[in-house]
């Protein structure tokens, strides 16, 4: 029998409790979803209390829980992999259950477990409605730089003030380097204002004019590389 909504969001409120608890006030989280199976069909007995489905990272984990469970009830035309299954799970009756797989300090560290625990379980047999294919590649160390820099790229201001982060423009025709602090752009701006906004903004050489190449660098590697005075 499928669940009903009212069930629904007892789940919801059971989970978010659940995280708030077991995540302490961390910033970042990586979780995996659970399907607890039927009682003649249970799940294989194994480290989590169901069989994981999903493999998520968020800082904003009782938020990302509720749109989990609230979307798969009006899923739009092209449905998320993910919000599909969990319909699915609804419709035979079955609530998703949460594992807590780690808590962070930084967006990169929460991109990299993520990538770590997708890896981990598709090596151990369990079947994800991740859309990411990243899970099911082997990376060379040279892959897995240019992977983590396309994901660093779309973190939130916020997320590069706390690793301290730096945005690099390079100058296609030999002026300076600059370095952007996304310090000065995330006071007063959007709590959702991301890097690549940033970067696109501030792209243009004052110099000449011309759109310059950005990759992201760490505040404390470029200034002690070239020992600046303190800023
Ligand atoms: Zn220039």
């Amino acid at each position: 029998m499928p669940v009903s909504p009212m069930d629904i969001e007892r789940r919801i409120k059971a989970l978010r409790g659940q995280a708030r608890q077991e995540v302490q006030g961390a910033p970042y989280a990586v979780y995996a979803l659970l399907d607890p199976g039927s009682p003649d069909e249970p799940f294989e007995p194994g480290p989590f209390n169901g069989t994981p489905f999903y493999v998520g990272q968020t800082c904003e984990i009782e938020t990302r829980i509720t749109c989990h469970l609230r979307s798969p009830q009006h899923l739009t035309a092209e449905p998320a992999l993910v919000h599909r299954h969990i319909a699915w799970l609804f419709a035979i009756g079955r609530l998703p259950r949460l594992a807590i797989l780690e808590t962070v300090q930084t967006r990169s560290q929460s991109l990299m477990a993520e990538l770590r625990w997708g890896q981990h379980m598709l090596r151990a047999g369990f079947e994800l409605a991740n859309n990411s294919p990243d899970f099911a590649r082997l990376m060379t160390a040279a892959e897995l730089e240019l992977w983590l820099d396309y994901r660093r790229s779309n973190m939130q201001a916020n997320d590069a003030v706390r690793e301290g982060v730096a945005i690099v423009h390079t100058c296609t025709c030999g002026h300076g380097d600059r370095w952007i602090d996304p310090a000065d752009h995330a006071l007063c701006r959007s709590k959702r204002l991301r890097l690549t906004r940033i970067a696109a903004e501030t792209q243009q050489c004052p110099r000449c004019g011309n759109t310059c190449e950005w990759r992201l660098d760490d505040w404390d590697l470029l200034t002690a590389q070239w020992s600046l005075p303190p800023m």
